[in-house]
């Protein structure tokens, strides 16, 4: 018999709005020089993976059982390695976590979003924003960042005002632009969402939440500060990093945030049980134990970035400014022809952002050198 394995026959009551669409991703394609997904391009080393595996080794034994779903003892690590990178001192029912920032952002919006509500941001940036707000109902509301990737203030008072959001998420630094907004702008955007969220269940306007999302804020320029500084200020702001980018554990799924006590109660909400595993628990506090060695590579990755950005310009490219691990240049007619040219020489980037610009990871110097080699044979100089 000819049974249709892909539909088996069934007309799926897929929900309004998903007709026709695919996953999220970029291409993973077999290619020597990967740059195109923001990872460190170190792995840990031996000492780290044995200390990993045998963390891992010691919680299986408990396998039967549950993870504990408040995982005090990982949050608690957390707090103190924000406490070692920025100074600034929280205790661990600040912290929360889940598998990668993406689920901290995916509670976030299960919490604060969904139908009636809506979800401000300023393009362009991370295109899984829009997803988040699919996925929970919540409304997608993008205003704009300026031509230098910033924000312009009036602008984000004026969206605020008239869209009411409940929730208003900033990527500093930005992704696909690397862009590292001010800490005066996050006040400013901070104090404008104060009191201009939608009406709570009691008829009484709330303060909009400003979520801060830091994935690449280890790898800021010197004398840019994190808005998690701005915490004690500001009890609608959360700041969300993740173990996926400077510690290079991209493999690992493990996302946090920062915020009041309160704010973090409301995401235990709407998490799943145990929804961290054992074994993920179990790794990211080995991983922590070793952060010192995991994140001695990101001075370097800086000072790689900052050097490919100046050779970039070098070569009468646009390069916006970076703080994180990736730049994106351009101007091209059709970059679609020099992303391809590149992934023929075996560089693998990212066509993303706005009409005419490439995004680059910065990988190690000879994945860095082989895209320099590749590009300047594509653009033929
Ligand atoms: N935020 C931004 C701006 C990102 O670029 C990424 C990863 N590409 C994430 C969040 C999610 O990272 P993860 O889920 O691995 O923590």
């Amino acid at each position: 018999s000819t049974t249709d394995t892909a539909t088996g026959g069934a007309r799926l009551p897929l929900r309004r709005g998903l007709e026709g669409l695919t996953p999220y991703g970029a291409p993973q394609l077999d290619v020597p020089v990967l740059l195109n997904v923001n990872e460190n391009p170190y792995p840990p080393s031996e000492a780290v993976v044995a200390e990993i595996a045998d963390a891992v080794a010691k919680a299986a034994h408990g396998l039967n059982r549950y993870p504990d779903r408040d995982f005090p003892e990982l949050r608690a690590e957390l707090a103190e390695y924000l406490q070692v990178e920025s100074g600034v001192a929280l205790g661990a029912e600040q912290i929360w976590a889940a598998n990668g920032s993406n689920e901290v952002m995916l509670h976030v919006l299960q919490a604060f979003g969904g139908p009636d509500r809506s979800v401000l941001s300023f393009a362009p940036t991370y295109s899984m924003y829009p997803e988040y707000a699919r996925d929970t109902l919540t409304e997608w509301v993008a205003g704009r960042r300026e031509e230098d990737f910033t924000l312009d203030v009036d602008h984000v008072r004026a969206q605020i005002a008239e869209h009411r959001p409940a929730v208003i998420l900033l990527a500093s630094p930005n992704n696909p632009t690397g862009t590292a907004l001010p800490l005066d702008t996050i006040e400013a955007v901070c104090d404008a969402a104060a009191g201009a969220g939608p009406s709570g269940s009691d008829g009484a306007p709330t303060d909009a939440v400003v979520v801060v999302d830091e994935a690449y804020g280890e790898f800021r320029r010197e004398g840019v500060a994190s808005a998690l500084t701005l915490l004690d200020r500001y009890p609608h702001l959360a700041v969300s990093r993740t173990m996926s980018k400077a510690f290079g554990m991209a493999g690992l799924r493990l996302g946090y945030l920062a915020a009041t006590t309160q704010l973090v109660d409301h995401l235990r909400v709407v998490r799943l049980p145990y929804h961290l595993s054992a074994v993920t628990q179990a790794a990211a506090l080995a991983a922590l134990r070793h952060r010192a060695e995991l994140m001695s590579q990101v001075a370097s990755l800086r000072a790689e970035r900052d050097a490919l950005v100046t050779w970039l310009r070098g070569r009468g490219l646009t390069v916006a400014d970076s703080d994180a691990n990736f730049v994106l240049f351009g101007l091209f007619d059709d970059r679609h022809e020099v992303w391809n040219g590149l992934l023929e020489r075996g560089v693998l980037i990212r066509e993303v952002g706005p009409e005419g610009w490439l995004r680059v990871s910065v990988g190690t110097p000879q994945e860095t050198a082989a895209f320099r080699a590749a590009l300047e044979e594509v653009l033929g100089r």
